[in-house]
């Protein structure tokens, strides 16, 4: 059974990850999954587990976070296994489906975007950003702008989206709330490095300003452990 329960504090409607695809070439200095799938032995390349397929859908109305050991649309992961999970998708009666990616700029691509369409209420669109600015340094995945642009031609397009800003770095408020603004999430995670440390950190009152903001423009979003600081921080700089 290729199904786990989902873990640690994320968005509350995601209650399973499923892995059928799992691995990536995106090459992220902080990546967790990689860290931890190297410590069991085995290499981070893409994999298709043509098996997974056969999995029954919980059909308990919650979401499922597809590829948290990996990213299904890394450039590695061959064309004909995505559009095989997203074919299997398509089965489920009564579940949502989280495609997360740093490189959403494959949800465009001619067969996969067909595939997505037939797909389209049963998805949500999601991709991470660290930052506003170039991200070269940390990670082989598009530019955080390139994400975020193409996030806005999925809502454009009728999609329902996602914003993961974990982990997150020094960022431009101006950019990052116009971008979110364009995309409309359903909801937003935030969160600071937690393992390792090669993002610069956002000052703490930077980050209080987004939360602020994320407030005061009615958005949903989840404020991870290293962040459970912060209401009480609004709440005294308020007082
Ligand atoms: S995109 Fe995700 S899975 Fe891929 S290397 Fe980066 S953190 Fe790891």
């Amino acid at each position: 059974m290729g199904f786990n329960k989902a873990k640690g504090r994320m968005f509350k409607s995601v209650a399973w990850t499923w892995n059928p695809c799992a691995g990536c070439t995106h090459a992220c200095k902080y990546c967790w999954a990689e860290s931890l799938t190297r410590r069991w032995g085995k290499d981070f390349a893409p994999v298709f587990r043509e098996k997974y397929l056969q999995d029954k859908f919980p059909n308990d109305g919650s979401w499922i976070f597809v590829g948290s050991m990996g990213d299904l649309f890394c450039e590695g992961m061959e064309t004909e296994w995505i559009l095989k999970v997203l074919k299997k998708i398509e089965t489920a009666e009564n579940n949502t489906f989280l495609l997360q990616t740093k490189n959403p700029l494959r949800f465009s691509e001619p067969h996969i975007s067909y595939a997505l369409e037939d797909i389209k209420d049963k998805i949500v669109l999601g991709t991470t950003l660290e930052s506003t600015w170039d991200t070269s340094d940390l990670t082989k995945a598009p530019a955080p702008y390139e994400r975020a642009y193409s996030l806005m031609n999925s809502k454009r397009d009728g999609y329902k989206t996602f914003l993961s800003l974990e982990p997150l770095a020094d960022f431009d408020l101006k950019f990052l709330t116009s971008w979110i603004r364009r995309i409309k999430p359903e909801a937003i995670e935030i969160g600071l490095e937690n393992y390792t440390s090669f993002t610069k950190k956002p000052s703490p009152s930077l980050i209080c300003d987004l939360v602020e903001w994320l407030d005061k423009n009615d958005h949903t979003y989840i404020l991870k452990e290293n962040l459970d600081w912060v209401p009480q921080a609004i709440q005294e700089a308020i007082q």
